[in-house]
């Protein structure tokens, strides 16, 4: 769409001579919803080199014009909490683009890659979609660090080597360290190593992220855990996917909430992120003891084969399940069982029924402990309650976070956040429940994120800000995926722009790749 310029009476057109355009793109008529929480304006919004140049009015040339009318524009969507360790293989990762994703942090859960400068290489040059932060991960650290999973608590050698690795990897441009404490080898780290890791992610001023030791009536021994390592690092703190888990722990999301106003009040700076669904997808040995997974999966199998250990892991797995309050595993569905797919999309009752004949309580253990022998498997666990969610959703400082991760269309049965977290935000809390305005919405998806993991120039619609951007028919947007059938992009968004590129155009994916590595 660049203007030749024309000379002379026989009208050759030079075609070396263009004409830039004042823009490379304006956005016209859009509804503006500018991530800060602000009321909603019509206007237009204009985009040079990557970044936004003119809000509000409309003067001058661009080379594409976007009339926006009917639709909201919005600053593109941060998403704090995903696990995309493998963007590389899947770099367009559509899925997230789709719910108006462009900025992604991974490393969660206290897993990441502890070579971060390495990690960042690869993504510039695989081409990737969408801007790309990462955390430090515990559990990786801790593995590193100690070569291998280990119950005990790490020697004076070893704490020092894992020190020294999240201190590179913040020098190499982490945004923080993370944990994940309900899983091995974090699990069996006490506070005081935490703390001692926390020290130096502070020192550069990075932020503690927490998959917190428990979701289930535990949570508040887990909160006092977590913001004892606040109070003694002075370091920024995040909960990660704030729920509260198990029918017994039902309806202490006020409970939660409170407690977390009161560390604030005392000066601790507290966050949180949350997915938009009522269950949740981890492993599904997240069912067995931690402490039958010191080792390898071999040491697994060896006290699986010890009838006296074996028992005493079948008892503990029993006291689990009646503190969370569950009477079997029907609340558990299998998403990837990598030796078996054919189980994939099967609740626990219905796979012991194909797998063992039966599906009393006891084939259901039998089973567990067998997928846990062979490859391991991953599930999906619908164990929250719709009020505590839409509690815990109001709260000013929970942001959107998927817990999600790059989808290839129709591979395993994964849980549908990957695919329609945000767009299932705008549309069933905000369109059908209006639960949360539109403005309030997109600022813990824009605004509170980029503030948060001090994300410049990102996450606001202003001048000289980032372009990434995003628009989408509140009308429309919709998220399709379910969990019997989670293979579905979202829908309602035409443009996704990132970094000035446009990646979505009228609804379809472009092969502009203008996304990469995020550095703090
Ligand atoms: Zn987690």
């Amino acid at each position: 769409m660049k203007k030749a310029l024309r000379i002379g009476a026989w009208g050759w057109a030079l075609s070396g001579l263009a004409l830039a355009a004042d823009f490379d793109l304006r956005i016209t008529n859009a509804r503006i919803v500018d991530g800060t929480g602000a009321a909603a304006f019509v206007g237009s919004v204009a985009v040079k080199d990557g970044r936004i140049v003119q809000v509000g009015a409309a003067e001058g040339t661009a080379d594409e014009v976007i009339d926006a009318k009917g639709r909201v524009l919005a600053p593109g969507f941060i998403d704090v909490h995903t696990h995309s360790e493998d963007i590389c293989t899947l770099p367009a990762a559509e899925n997230f683009l789709r719910m108006g994703v462009t900025t992604i942090i991974t490393g969660n859960c206290g897993n990441s890659r502890t070579d971060v400068a390495a990690f960042f290489e690869e993504i510039g040059k695989a081409g990737v979609s969408v801007n790309v932060a990462t955390l430090i991960g515990h559990n990786s650290v801790r593995k590193q660090g100690m070569n291998g999973v280990s119950i005990r608590a790490p020697r004076a050698d070893e704490l020092a080597e894992m020190k020294r690795l999240v201190d590179q990897a913040m020098k190499e441009g982490a945004v923080g360290l993370s944990t994940g404490l309900i899983y091995v080898p974090g699990t069996f780290a006490k506070t005081d190593e935490i703390v001692a890791l926390a020290h130096v992610a502070a020192e550069h001023d990075g932020i503690y992220v927490s998959h917190m030791r428990a979701e289930t009536l535990k949570i508040f021994e887990a909160l006092e855990e977590f913001t004892t390592i606040l109070r003694e690092t002075g370091i920024r703190g995040q909960v990660s996917h704030l729920k509260v888990t198990g029918p017994s722990a039902w309806g202490k999301s006020g409970e939660v909430l409170k407690r977390l106003d009161q560390a604030r009040a005392e000066g601790l700076r507290i966050t949180h992120d949350q997915y938009a669904y009522t269950a949740s997808s981890t492993g599904l040995r997240q069912t067995i003891p931690d402490s039958a997974f010191e080792g390898t999966r071999d040491d697994y199998r060896a006290r699986i084969a010890d009838p006296a250990m074996k028992a005493r892991i079948i008892a503990q797995m029993a006291e689990n399940r009646a503190r969370a309050g569950y009477k079997d595993y029907s609340h558990a569905v299998i998403a990837k069982f990598a030796s078996d797919p054919s189980l994939n999309g099967k609740s626990i009752p219905e796979a012991a029924k194909i797998v063992r004949g039966s599906d009393s309580l006891e084939d259901q253990v039998e089973l567990i402990l067998d997928i846990e022998t062979r490859s391991g498997a991953s599930a999906v666990y619908h164990g929250m309650h719709e009020d505590d969610l839409t509690r815990f959703m109001k709260h000013p400082l929970t942001m959107v976070a998927s817990d999600g991760g790059p989808r290839r269309l129709g591979e395993d049965m994964p849980h549908p956040r990957s695919y329609g977290n945000n767009a299932r935000v705008l549309a069933r809390y905000v369109r059908e429940q209006k639960i949360l305005t539109i403005e309030e919405a997109v600022r813990k998806m824009a605004a509170l994120p980029a503030e948060t993991f001090q994300m410049k120039d990102r996450g606001v619609i202003r001048l000289g800000g980032f372009a990434d951007l995003v628009i989408f028919d509140p009308e429309l947007v919709n998220d399709p995926s379910s969990f019997p059938d989670p293979h579905h992009y979202a829908e309602g968004f035409s443009h996704v722009i990132v970094n000035g590129g446009v990646v979505i155009r009228d609804g379809k994916l472009t092969d502009t790749r203008s996304g990469g590595p995020l550095r703090r």
